[in-house]
């Protein structure tokens, strides 16, 4: 196993590098500097100047429009947006539905769908979670009931509710999963449903989440009709799209680069000369412990990931350590949150509104928002399958448990 970057990736490198600096859009730059919430549009115009240069999915298969990069390249690509404080490409299109659609759709739905989310023009949500069925997720209760209208065609009446649905006030479409047969087993009676979100009969709730954001929501799906021909494979089969999704939705959750972006940040922070205490944070034996330590487990991860992907390159699938990279890093994500606001003290508690939304703190402009970036990043050990869920995962498949 050789880790070293060829001459020609860091070619590769040199080139994202340049693209970023002469591409990523400058508003978008002034409202993160700002600490601004983002608008839709807003969120959308990274993906949009990445659409246009052939970037925006580099995970797709060539034929439609992914870039061919080889696993390395894409660990480049990973690393330089994470280096320059790049918006994440949302990953409800791009990394969760496109795959089901290209895997499992019909040529049609391809050619309906795969356009719009490739060039950012249609915004989707993932409709999977319930309050009732959330690890336990083949316990789902939204049922599908198909029948054939006045006009002759055949419509799924959907009824039930979705909850934690991640960012649903600004979608235009949903993919559900929804029940078809409620006397089958668990698995075996669920179906895969697209649905436009203005289909009368759904109604979308907001959910305030710790530190005060808008993200996740309620859905509310109250006779809503569906066409058939917007079912994804077969009927009472979508249990088949719904496991392929979670592995496409995992695989990108250990967040290497962003967190070695972060460790950067917290050493800077670590280092600054404070007024109230005279001194910094990084002469404090114990502090530095705790970073170093952080620093170790954190380069060790990034080895684990280096690894991966050199099997991956030499034609093995990542496994089931694609659970061992999501325990890990997530685990790290919320260590140096948590380590980032000790080490700005008492700036770091407050968090307020001004009156155009925006959070900001009273202390330094470092300290600003970290209260609010460790409360919402509770949730990376809870989504994509919890950490609790990961380690039986590790227990049954590494272990043999
Ligand atoms: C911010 C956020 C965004 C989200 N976005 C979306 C979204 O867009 N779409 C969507 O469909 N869902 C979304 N989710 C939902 C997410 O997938 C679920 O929260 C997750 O699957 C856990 O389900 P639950 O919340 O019902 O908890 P539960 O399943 O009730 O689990 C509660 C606790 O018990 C533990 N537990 C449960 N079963 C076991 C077991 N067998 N062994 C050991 N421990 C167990 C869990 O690990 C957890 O700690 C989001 C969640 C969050 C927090």
């Amino acid at each position: 196993m050789n880790l070293d970057f060829t001459p020609e990736e860091d070619a590769f490198r040199e080139d994202v590098r340049a693209f970023i600096k002469d591409n990523y859009p400058a508003e978008l730059r002034g409202a993160q500097d700002e600490g601004e919430g983002l608008t839709k549009e807003q969120m959308l115009l990274w993906h949009k100047v990445l659409a246009k240069k052939g970037w925006v999915a580099p995970s797709w298969p060539v034929e439609h429009g992914g870039t061919g990069w080889t696993p390395t390249q894409k660990y480049i690509w990973s690393e330089e947006t994470a280096r320059a404080d790049c918006q994440p490409v949302l990953p409800f299109g791009i990394s969760m539905l496109a795959p089901v659609l290209y895997t499992f759709g019909t040529e049609e739905q391809k050619q309906r769908f795969l356009p719009g989310i490739y060039n950012g023009e249609v915004w989707w949500c993932q409709g999977y979670s319930e309050p009732g069925a959330g690890s336990d997720l083949a316990s789902l209760q939204t049922r599908a009931e198909r029948i054939t209208a006045d006009d002759g065609k055949e419509y799924y009446i959907v009824n039930g509710s979705k909850t934690w649905t991640t960012l649903a006030q600004h979608a235009d479409w949903g993919f559900f999963l929804v029940r078809t047969d409620p006397d089958a087993k668990p698995q075996s009676g669920i179906s895969f449903l697209l649905i436009d979100m203005k289909t009368p009969g759904i109604t979308v709730r907001p959910i305030i989440t710790l530190e005060g954001g808008h993200e996740v929501n309620d859905v509310f799906l109250d006779n809503v009709k569906v066409p058939v021909e917007n079912r994804i494979f077969h009927e009472n089969q979508g249990w088949t799209c719904a496991k392929a999704l979670l592995a496409h939705e995992r695989s990108g959750i250990a967040g290497v680069a962003r967190s070695k972006r972060n460790m950067e940040k917290l050493r800077t922070i670590a280092a600054t000369e404070r007024s109230d205490t005279g001194g910094s944070l990084i002469g404090d034996a114990f502090f530095r412990r705790k970073v170093a330590e952080l620093e170790i487990d954190l380069t060790a991860l990034e080895f684990t990931e280096l690894r991966t992907l050199a099997g991956e390159s030499s034609g093995k699938g990542p496994g089931p350590e694609s659970s061992i990279l999501k325990i890990k890093g997530t685990e790290i994500q919320q260590r140096i949150q948590e380590l980032a606001l000790e080490a700005v003290g008492h700036y770091g508690a407050p968090f307020l509104r001004d009156l155009k939304g925006s959070n900001f703190s009273v202390g330094p402009d470092y300290a600003e928002g970290l209260a609010g970036q460790m409360f919402n990043g509770r949730k990376t050990s809870i989504f994509g399958g919890s950490n609790e869920i990961q380690r039986n995962i590790i227990a049954k498949m590494v272990l043999g448990l």
